[in-house]
């Protein structure tokens, strides 16, 4: 028999999203655009509308909008609410408590404040460092390989006192998140190459493994030593993203390493396809934790479950969070609670119908996945989120 375990009342804390962009106006075009990975034009104007979770999208947001009709009433509905309204109306329905920020992206031009999300989402607010982002402005701004890794050390080893509570890298969608060991020559050389993209353009994008993987090492060095988590993006998320050497698997070099046995390390995107092995690492590893994600990847509900499912079955409860990796728009940060909670009753039902799990077992684990395990490992403290 069919239980659903109850977590409406449960307030989610979002381990990984983004910010949302100031402007939020859209037009059909604009609006497309935001719910696909895919560079090609014509899947960003077209086919993105022709997937399950496009199509779930629309019909939710006519239901909080009051409208019925499909994509062009929902947009004008949303066209009639302001800024101001719609964001703070998404995240009271889904009850977002508090948010953990990549700040990394949308650039900072784009973006809404920190000061205005805080004020319009009522949530509690913390975020994350992105590497590659200071990695490459570090870069640009110094002539010599020395000056650089001082400069790294002393922004990274302030950052906690700066606010941030943890890390986040890119290198999945980079170099590859098989990060290894380089000799100093080998990252001096790839330093003099990064340099010339810079005398060239202006600007460095981090293509250059043996330096990336050293500054990389350092970070993880300082993580280690504050205690700070890593998120790493895995699997899905990304059109830059190779995904045959984006598997969790990668990160074995990091993961086996003793002196990093102190730096929490956060697989995000559920690793989808790779949520199994995932799961996996999550069991093993004692500083992994699964990051089960709700909005992006764009997945249909049955898949949904069934990466929750994956997760469930393998990984301990406590490492385990929720997050939608909600970027720019507010309806996907409330589609993913909504969603995330909605996949995770019915999992942990079937673990009661199973036998698994006890109902008061199932709703515990439900309150630390969506809520407990992120409060505790980004310290926001042992207080509940509004
Ligand atoms: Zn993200």
């Amino acid at each position: 028999m069919a239980v659903l375990i109850d977590l409406t009342d449960v307030s989610v804390v979002d381990n990984h999203c983004h910010a949302l962009e100031a402007d939020q106006v859209a037009d059909v075009p604009r609006w497309r655009q935001l719910f696909t990975e895919s560079p090609d034009p014509s899947m960003r104007a077209h086919d993105v509308a022709e997937t399950a979770f496009y199509r779930r999208l629309i019909r939710a947001m006519g239901m909080h909008f009051g409208v019925a009709g499909g994509e062009a009433s929902v947009l004008e509905a949303r066209a009639a609410l302001t800024t101001e309204e719609l964001v703070s109306s998404m995240f009271r329905d889904a009850a977002i408590g508090a948010v953990v920020i990549d700040t990394g992206y949308p650039a900072p031009d784009k973006a809404m404040s920190a000061a205005q999300f805080r004020s319009l989402s009522r949530a509690q607010y913390a975020a994350l460092l992105r590497l590659e982002v200071i990695f490459q402005q570090l870069i640009a701004e110094h002539t010599t390989y020395d000056d650089l890794l001082g400069a790294a050390r002393e922004q990274l080893a302030g950052a906690r006192r700066a606010g941030f509570v943890g890390f986040k890298s890119v290198v999945a969608y980079r170099t590859g998140l098989s990060i290894e060991r380089w000799s100093v020559d080998e990252a001096r050389t790839s330093f003099a190459r990064a340099r010339e993209e810079v005398e060239r353009s202006g600007a460095v994008r981090l293509g250059y493994k043996p330096l990336l993987d050293t500054l990389l090492h350092l970070a993880f060095e300082i993580a280690a030593a504050d205690g700070l988590p890593v998120q790493f993006h895995v699997g899905y998320g990304d059109p830059d993203a190779d995904l045959r050497t984006a598997s969790p698997l990668e990160l074995r070099n990091v993961l086996e390493e003793r002196a990093y046995r102190s730096m929490p390390v956060v697989l995000l995107h559920g690793c989808w396809p790779y949520v199994r092995e995932g799961a996996y690492l999550a069991a093993v590893y004692a500083n992994a934790y699964l990051d089960v994600s709700y909005a992006i990847p764009f997945l249909s509900r049955g898949e949904m479950l069934a990466m929750t499912r994956a997760a469930l079955a393998a990984a301990p409860f406590t490492k385990l969070m929720y997050s939608s990796d909600g970027a720019r728009v507010p309806e996907l940060h409330w589609l993913g609670a909504h969603d995330g909670r909605r996949a995770l009753s019915a999992a942990l039902g079937e673990l009661v119908a199973d036998g698994d799990l006890d109902v008061d077992e199932a709703r515990g684990a439900g309150e630390r996945i969506l809520q407990g395990n992120a409060l505790r490992l980004y310290g926001f403290g042992d207080e509940s989120p509004s």
